[in-house]
């Protein structure tokens, strides 16, 4: 884990009983953060959900150099996958803790606790808050627990599905600067967003979709200045 991976997409298909959504899509996720955008149906979480073996895919997904295989979601989290999905899929009933254990459901116990005091010092805030239940967390500490969960499994790859989702703008931020910390520990960073600007400004690189193809791509900088990002997602002219 941990070592600035690369992923490398070749014509990927993938959509719903004969329905196809993503067609021959073909992308280079390299170590850092890489944000991908579009309009509603562009096929954003279809992408995330084919990649992490939750959906049956055609084409080529390589992580650094191995081929991952298509619709085993446990093979790809043990290969170094991991996905917070969007709406969290926390367990409400439960408590901080026992959902971050769960997140290393594929982990040996012992290692289990280890990456379980690891995610208490990196999200201190979780930790004052171990025992209280999931689902009476505000809605920005359970986008945290969702990602302290994902980063249990140790992954070399973490997606996350519009993470900023409903958050107060303060959160929005406190959480791409987690989102920043976490690829500055060597774990490259995929992540769909609606907040077009603010996940710019975090990223490195770009991605824009839609219906279901690649319509753009390049640095974060020059997308964020780009007159076709600017006029379809920004507002400005
Ligand atoms: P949004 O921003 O609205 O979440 P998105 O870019 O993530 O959009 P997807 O959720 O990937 O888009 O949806 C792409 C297309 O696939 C849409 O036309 C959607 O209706 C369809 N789709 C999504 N999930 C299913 C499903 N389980 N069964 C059938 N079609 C689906």
């Amino acid at each position: 884990a941990q070592n600035n991976s690369h992923m490398s997409v070749r014509g990927l298909s993938a959509g719903y009983h004969g329905f196809q959504v993503i067609q021959d899509m073909s992308l280079d996720v390299r170590p850092g953060v890489t944000v991908v955008l579009g309009p509603n149906g562009a096929g954003k979480t279809t992408l995330l959900k084919a990649l992490a073996g939750l959906l049956p895919r055609a084409g080529e997904v390589l992580l650094d150099g191995a081929a991952l295989p298509s619709a085993d979601a446990t093979a790809c989290v043990r290969r170094g996958l991991a996905l917070v999905a969007e709406g969290r899929q926390l367990f409400p009933q439960m408590t901080v803790t026992e959902n971050l254990e769960l997140g290393g459901w594929l982990i040996p116990a012992r290692l289990r606790a280890e990456r379980l005091a690891r995610a208490f010092e990196d999200f201190p805030r979780l930790k004052e808050r171990a025992a209280q239940l999931a689902g009476t967390m505000s809605g920005g500490e359970q986008q945290m627990v969702a990602v302290a969960r994902a980063m249990m499994s140790g992954p070399r790859l973490l997606m996350l599905d519009e993470p900023s989702l409903g958050l107060a703008p303060r959160m929005v931020d406190e959480l791409l600067s987690i989102v920043r910390r976490i690829a500055s520990q060597g774990v490259t960073v995929l992540m769909v967003e609606q907040n077009v600007r603010k996940a710019l400004q975090a990223a490195d690189r770009g991605y824009v979709l839609e219906r279901g193809r690649v319509v753009a791509s390049g640095e974060a900088q020059a997308l964020l200045n780009s007159d076709a990002v600017r006029q379809a997602y920004l507002g400005v002219a």
